[in-house]
């Protein structure tokens, strides 16, 4: 190891940028659209046909030629009707029309809709309202105005939601490609640890840390996820940690990187042969928060055992890392603005529980929810997540914006 790395602490960014240097790559995959949702798209999506593919009418009413209107038409014989996903009906004279609906496409002949609301109609001949004017072309959504046929659409690196999902239709494909996602493995160490459902000594707590982070990577689509527990035990954590390295792509462990004597991780995972990339990171809370990279170029996250610590230090750090190496282009950055003034005197960046609350003139407002320790855990209930506060400061005042990330 090297010495250098092993003393020298540095900051949040520093840390940061540091995990997305290392990341790898996991290559990508073909699903159908229904399962696209939540993934990082790897193909840029083209508009399969012009759109609107023809010219669409947008009102129900009638369709008709716009000159027969100027020439001082006002009565219609309509000679035929057509809704949505119909043959079109094409019209004869300038005092016939065709009853339209909503979707429909425009007939030949034809160039502007009147809506319903504007006409009368007694069997097959429609009277327009007195003095209604319609414009020419109106309630026509013309082919190709928003986007002529192999327009691109969708950039790779773009995470799939509700409105991707739609437009992904457009490409008229039912499979797309999307970023792999890696097998994770969550191991707990520690001998105090129980699952629950076991009985509990007096000297024990429930193990809660992999819990909480296999649920914060399931709500982001790593549902490739095994949770194990360790002891602290140097033979049994190198003998596990090697086979859990074999059989996974990213390892995240809580627990055993600060100073006591049983805290065994980062050695143990320098005689794996691992690369220290980092430990120590100027941060309350998580300072011990250690990464470094296996032999064959596996991420390994090593967050510190506190409950508030190791889930803070997934959110900010790991999280960022596993999308950055799917390619997603452009994460959330959502900034929230602290609903009252926090101060902070040590020279750390500071991660600080919120609720995030609307004030009645309609801005987001982050309330800070101090827990009592960074073992804490059940004082989050209720947050939506933590502000990131950056070192150099003291006094964050009410208003100050802050880079906001969710649970
Ligand atoms: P450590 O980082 O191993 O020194 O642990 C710091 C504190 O976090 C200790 O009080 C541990 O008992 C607690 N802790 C460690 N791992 C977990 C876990 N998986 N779930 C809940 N608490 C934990
Ligand atoms: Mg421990």
């Amino acid at each position: 190891m090297s010495g250098d790395k092993a003393r020298r602490r540095i900051d949040v960014a520093e840390a940061a940028s540091l995990i997305l240097a290392r990341m790898p790559e996991w290559g990508t995959r073909q699903v159908p659209i229904d399962s696209a949702h939540g993934e990082v798209l790897r193909q840029t999506i083209r508009a399969e046909r012009d759109q609107p593919p023809f010219d669409r009418v947008t009102m129900d009413g009638i369709a008709i030629r716009h000159a027969a209107v100027a020439a001082g038409v006002r009565r219609f014989r309509v000679i035929g009707t057509q809704g949505a996903g119909g043959e079109r009906v094409g019209i004869a004279s300038d005092d016939s029309c065709v009853a339209i609906m909503t979707g429909a496409a425009l007939p030949p002949g034809v160039d502007t809709v009147i809506p319903v609301e504007r006409i009368s109609r007694d069997a097959d001949v429609v009277t327009l309202e007195a003095g209604y004017q319609p414009a020419a072309g109106q309630f026509v959504h013309r082919r190709a105005s928003d986007h002529p046929q192999g327009t691109a659409l969708l950039a790779p690196g773009t995470l799939i939601g509700a409105p991707e999902m739609a437009i992904l239709t457009i490409g008229g494909s039912a499979s797309v490609e999307v970023s792999r996602r890696p097998s994770i493995a969550v191991i707990s160490t520690g001998d105090e640890l129980v699952d629950v459902g076991q009985p509990v000594g007096a000297n024990q707590i429930r193990a809660s840390n992999d819990r909480a982070i296999s649920g914060a990577l399931a709500a982001r689509g790593f549902r490739d996820c095994r949770r194990v527990s360790l002891p602290d035990d140097r033979a049994v954590l190198e003998r596990e940690l090697r086979r859990l390295l074999d059989e996974h792509e990213v390892l995240i462990l809580t627990g055993g990187v600060s100073m006591g004597e049983f805290d065994y991780v980062p050695q143990v995972l320098l005689e794996l042969g691992m690369e220290l990339v980092f430990h120590k990171v100027l941060q309350r809370p998580g300072l011990p928060l250690w990464f470094g990279v296996s032999p064959d170029g596996k991420p390994v996250f090593a967050l510190p055992g506190n409950p508030v610590s190791s889930l803070v230090c997934l959110v900010r750090y790991a999280l960022p890392g596993l999308l950055h190496a799917m390619r997603l282009e452009h994460g959330l950055l959502p900034v929230v603005g602290l609903a009252e003034a926090v101060r902070f005197e040590p020279d750390l960046g500071y991660f600080l529980p919120v609720t995030l609350k609307y004030s009645a003139d309609g801005r987001c407002l982050a309330r800070p929810k101090q827990t009592n320790t960074s073992g804490d855990f059940a004082a989050l209930a209720g947050t939506s997540g933590f502000v990131e506060l950056p070192r150099g400061a003291s006094l964050f005042p009410a208003g100050y914006t802050a880079r906001f990330f969710s649970w």
